[in-house]
């Protein structure tokens, strides 16, 4: 078979692969703990699914037009007002099938081949492959733990060529939790418009902050506004992951682009989700829902960062938002278990799969060695559990 040369260029998920792999144990009667998952355990709230069905029964099931609906673009008009400090027109608002497809066409929009797109690291997954996806070339700038795995702004200024096109930025961060501050936002901003860098701002888990305040890059004035493109989803904070639904706002003709690109691929983004959409947004429902899920979340972070920190060779920092931990797990590297040295992070991983039968994602998937990820998305059952057993095996 001869596929195009591009389809070698892409790795797969990891953090599906790993997903898939305790699944698999699980199904031979494994009682696998997973801190895999990248979604929260919550179910979607049921005013949401109740609109959603509604939608069906009255026949919303035909196309829509491809950037979305206006009744939903007006809402997300609003909401960004509201929430986000960010004027927008409905003309700048496409809606897809969830943030990861907005992300995708944004990239097919901004990127041209041979362009240099900056990744701090660590990253989500997903972002270097849709920037090669794009032709566009990954230039990745290594964070440091002691700056809470955050892009300095000498950083980001030694890491900008001539051939710097755009900049990746997800806050709050998929895997750190790390938020940026509105002053590191700002010095971010001013680079960018003193050297024309477009920003990518994936701010997906924005509902999701328990210190600090998240905060839009765009909101710093109408010069860094012209330059972003802001992208949210339904799926973290409605739980609504496998509905397939996102957004983002930008300059008209990015998103004019983005639409008839949307037009020729997928068309719109479901019918009746779209009108579930709507009810996430304006229902007064949705707050309670919201912060049952939130204050949770709040509550197992601060306990898997506590049972993290009790952990032998393990030091974890506080996230700032998202649902998840990302500890240190250097003091772990070097040692022989049954004949078999732990190098790396993913010989850990590996490890704890095997022998304590939890499910944790190497830092190595998101661009940065000597680090787990553990998603809280899971019972505070399951986090004393598992990071007891974790003690235990590494006994
Ligand atoms: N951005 C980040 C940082 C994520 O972690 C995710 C999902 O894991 C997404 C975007 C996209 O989510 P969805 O495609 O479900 O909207």
């Amino acid at each position: 078979m001869k596929l195009a040369r591009r389809t070698t260029q892409i790795a797969a998920s990891p953090t599906l692969a790993l997903s898939a792999k305790a699944k698999e144990l699980k199904s031979q009667g494994i009682d696998v703990i997973d801190f895999g998952v990248g979604e929260p355990d919550f179910d979607t709230p049921e005013h949401i699914k109740q609109s959603g069905i509604k939608a069906i029964q009255s026949g919303f099931t035909k196309y829509t037009a491809a950037a979305g609906i206006p009744e939903l673009k007006k809402v997300i008009v609003e909401k960004l007002k509201k929430n986000n400090n960010l004027e927008y027109t409905q003309a700048q608002v496409l809606i897809g099938c969830g943030g990861k497809h907005v992300l995708y066409d944004i990239m097919w929009a901004l990127i041209d081949a041979g362009d240099e797109v900056i990744l701090p690291a660590p990253y989500w997954v997903t972002y270097p492959e849709q920037v090669k996806m794009s032709d566009g070339v990954n230039v990745i700038i290594q964070t440091k733990e002691e700056n809470d795995f955050k892009m300095t702004p000498e950083e980001f200024r030694a890491a900008i060529t001539p051939k710097t096109k755009a900049l990746i930025l997800n806050s709050p961060s998929n895997p750190t939790g790390s938020l940026y501050t509105p002053e590191e936002l700002k010095a971010i901003a001013d680079i960018c418009v003193e050297k024309g860098i477009y920003v990518i701002s994936d701010e997906c888990y924005e509902d999701l902050v328990y210190d600090g305040k998240q905060v839009s890059i765009a909101s710093f004035g109408p010069e860094i506004k012209e330059l972003t493109v802001v992208c949210y989803t339904f799926s973290k904070s409605y739980s609504m992951t496998g509905w397939r639904l996102g957004y983002c706002a930008g300059p008209t003709d990015i998103i004019k682009a983005m639409s008839e690109f949307q037009s020729h691929t997928t068309s719109n983004p479901t019918s009746f989700v779209q009108k579930a959409g709507i009810e996430a947004l304006v229902s007064p429902q949705s707050a309670p829902a919201m912060k049952a899920m939130y204050d949770e979340f709040d509550k197992r972070r601060i306990r898997t960062v506590e049972l993290l920190n009790q952990v032998p060779g393990v030091t974890c920092r506080t996230p700032s938002g998202a649902f998840y931990a990302f500890p240190n797990i250097t003091g772990l590297l070097g040692k022989t278990y049954k004949g078999r040295k732990v190098e790396n992070d993913s010989d850990l991983s590996a490890f704890l799969l095997e022998e304590a039968h939890i499910a944790v994602v190497p830092g190595s998937s998101f661009g940065f060695d000597g680090f787990l990820r553990f998603s809280y998305a899971t019972s505070m059952e399951n986090i004393e559990k598992g990071i007891s057993r974790m003690i235990e095996v590494l006994k």
